[in-house]
């Protein structure tokens, strides 16, 4: 699955390597100052969540051969400002020609700016769904929003999921991340760094609860114990400008990835900063 065989990718045309579909993902950013996340497949392109300005979604789609207008459905997990800051624009600018996909009760939070709302697709948390031929599965996420979900996205076999902003690991996240290829996992903080930094004790507090993000500790016992062992690459994001370190997330997933002996790909996503693209 992964790339001994010559990559064939240009917009617009197949994606494939040899004669195996592939899918393709960037993270346009991911951090608490906005989240975007870009995957397609040969005939599907979605985003997952408009955190940035319409503007730097546009910049940052041009800059992978993507196009806002070329999108199939616009994905949100919850209605905090920084995964749907560029929503109202960007829906306005698409004149309402890609659906955006949210449950119920996210849609009802969602302020369109005064502007008639998009198309909007609701399901409900939990709920499978197929958009083109990626296949979605939605799953609850314990965090402070009223009804955050995370996603997993399946096409010709190949699993990408995308775990952020949750304060802790429930089992019923454990389950859906199964047999993942690729994850994008949340590595939030290290507590002693939050503990001693600038925020004020009620957002540590909310940070450090059962619906607030999760530490590098959190995930790395969460890789330790029950990463997929199909693992190909891992994507440590949503990292705290304020109250964690590259180099403290990195430490920590890669001494959990040796416990397991599990040698994926391992990414730091640095805040604001797009990533690489990624073929699977
Ligand atoms: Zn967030
Ligand atoms: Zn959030």
């Amino acid at each position: 699955m992964m790339n001994h065989l010559p990559v064939r990718w240009q917009p617009g045309y197949d994606m494939f390597i040899g004669d195996r579909q592939i899918i393709k993902i960037c993270l346009l950013a991911s951090s608490s100052s906005g989240n975007s996340t870009f995957i397609g497949t040969e005939r599907t392109r979605i985003l997952i969540d408009a955190g940035l300005s319409a503007r730097q979604i546009g910049a940052r789609l041009a800059q992978i051969g993507e196009d806002p207008s070329r999108l199939d459905a616009i994905l949100i997990t919850h209605e905090h400002s920084d995964h749907v800051a560029g929503l109202p624009v960007l829906t306005r600018q698409l004149k309402g020609r890609v659906p955006v996909l949210l449950t119920h009760h996210t849609a009802e939070e969602l302020d369109w700016d005064g502007a008639a709302p998009p198309p909007v697709q609701c399901f409900q948390a939990g709920a499978r769904f197929e958009v083109g031929d990626l296949s979605v599965q939605s799953f609850t996420i314990p965090h402070d929003s009223v009804d955050p979900v995370g996603f997993t996205l399946t096409s010709g076999g190949v699993k990408v999921s995308v775990a952020t902003d949750l304060g802790y690991m429930p089992d019923n996240v454990k389950y859906h991340l199964r047999d993942s290829h690729f994850l994008l996992l949340e590595s939030n903080h290290h507590p002693e760094l939050l503990k001693v930094g600038p925020y004020p004790w009620h957002v540590k507090q909310r940070i450090l609860s059962r619906k607030g993000h999760l530490s590098n500790d959190a995930a790395s016992e969460y890789i330790a114990a029950e990463l997929s062992g199909d693992i190909q690459t891992l994507v440590l994001g949503h990292l705290s400008e304020q109250n964690n370190t590259k180099w403290d997330a990195e430490l920590a997933a890669k001494q959990a990835l040796d416990r397991r002996r599990l040698t994926p790909r391992l990414v730091v996503q640095e805040p604001r900063i797009q990533s690489e693209v990624f073929f699977l």
